[in-house]
């Protein structure tokens, strides 16, 4: 068999249950390699507070170049209360937004889908979150996490002020609804964007280039504009309504932890966040678990390590076009799941509770 070019996989375990989740996806890409005469070359580095403690910074220059040479980056997590004191600009989480700003990372695609053996984990009734296949495509680089000016200052009477801005221009708007727009065209072609016009100038922005750019080069897809405090209740009220939501920054952080928890576990959600094409067409990526690093549960080998999984089969679908390779591992996760195994975030009475490796190997079994 001929083996297909060499792509380069670069892997980055982070922190918490980062290195636990991260060992299943290698084994799963040596799997491949082994198995389906693919040729991935893959390296590991240290990134967040792993690489505080080994290098004083949350990531150093030669890590960072290796991620702009990667074909895919592969991310665990980052953080944890040992580096929670340390000023914000040196903290374990400064190395994501650095990697999501200097790639150039604009899109963050983050699918809730409510697996049917799992329906019973939501905190929604069943009937409400059966068969829920939302994505929610987020700004990643603009908005109030990046705006300046920025900071705390003291002002008069011994008191401070935080102070951050929020401001998004044509074209950021444009670039990210593009996206989300394309995606729409191969799911049901329905898009809701959500901002605050109504207290916002820069959600009336949004409202308005939304819009336009629909009109302009989209005419075919349906688009509805929702406030985003609306469109958190609708997401308790009737999930199903939705098909792609649009977000900026701010809102789509907080709309996609919402959509996460109405499937059950944060250790079932992977997400993509992509850049721009190249003029080689090559698209910088890093793909990563919704979830964080997990303290509470680290180093019990209990983490579900199902997201971080997903996140593979999310870069093998939209980083290294090998589709039928990414559907192969999403019917293998939903294999094990239909056989009762189960994380014990994810346990229920009748499953079997089975530990982070074990869910692994349960996986890989299934490629076979
Ligand atoms: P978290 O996602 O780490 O954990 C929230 C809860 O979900 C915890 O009870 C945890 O045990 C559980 N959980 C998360 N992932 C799980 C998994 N795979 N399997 C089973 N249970 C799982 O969020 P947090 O507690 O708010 O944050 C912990 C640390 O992670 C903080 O330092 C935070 O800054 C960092 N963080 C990092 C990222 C990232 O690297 N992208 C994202 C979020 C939080």
């Amino acid at each position: 068999m001929n083996k297909l070019k060499s792509r380069k996989i670069l892997l980055l375990p982070g922190d918490g249950i980062g290195p636990e989740v991260v060992r299943e996806v290698k084994k799963i890409i040596e799997w491949f390699n082994k198995n389906k005469s693919l040729d991935f070359s893959f390296e590991e580095e240290l990134i967040g507070g792993a690489s505080i403690d080994a290098n004083k910074i949350p990531i150093t220059d030669e890590v960072f170049y290796k991620s702009l040479e990667s074909d895919a980056v592969i991310l665990g997590a980052c953080g944890g209360p040992k580096w929670d004191n340390l000023e914000f600009s040196k903290r374990p989480e400064r190395a994501l937004l650095k990697l999501r700003k200097e790639l150039k990372l604009f899109a963050n695609l983050r699918p809730a889908i409510c697996f049917k053996q799992l329906v019973d984990s939501s905190s929604l009734k069943p009937e409400i979150v059966s068969g829920l296949d939302i994505m929610i495509v987020r700004e990643l680089t603009g908005g109030i996490y990046f705006g300046e000016p920025r900071g705390i200052e003291p002002i008069e009477n011994n008191q401070r002020r935080g102070i951050n801005t929020h401001s998004y221009t044509t074209s950021e708007i444009q670039r990210i609804a593009r996206v989300a727009f394309d995606l729409a065209k191969k799911r049901k072609n329905k898009v809701t964007s959500c901002e605050k016009s109504n207290v916002m100038e820069a959600g009336v922005l949004w409202r308005e280039e939304v819009q336009a750019l629909k009109d302009k080069e989209y005419k075919k897809v349906e688009l509805n504009h929702m406030l985003a405090d609306n469109c958190a209740m609708q997401l308790l009220r009737n999930p199903k309504q939705f098909d792609i939501i649009l977000a900026d920054n701010l809102f789509g952080d907080m709309l996609s932890d919402e959509a996460a928890m109405l499937t059950g576990s944060l250790g079932l959600l992977p997400s993509a966040s992509l850049g721009s094409r190249d003029k080689k067409g090559k698209i910088r990526s890093l793909y990563e678990p919704v979830h964080g690093s997990a303290p509470d549960i680290a180093g019990k080998n209990i983490a579900n390590p199902i997201a971080t999984i997903l996140s593979l089969s999310m870069a093998l679908r939209y980083s290294l076009d090998l589709a039928k390779e990414a559907d192969l591992l999403d019917v293998s996760v939903q294999k094990v799941l239909d056989e009762g195994l189960r994380t014990k975030d994810i346990m229920s009475v009748g499953k079997k509770e089975v530990t982070t490796t074990d869910m692994g190997d349960a996986i890989i079994s299934k490629l076979k």
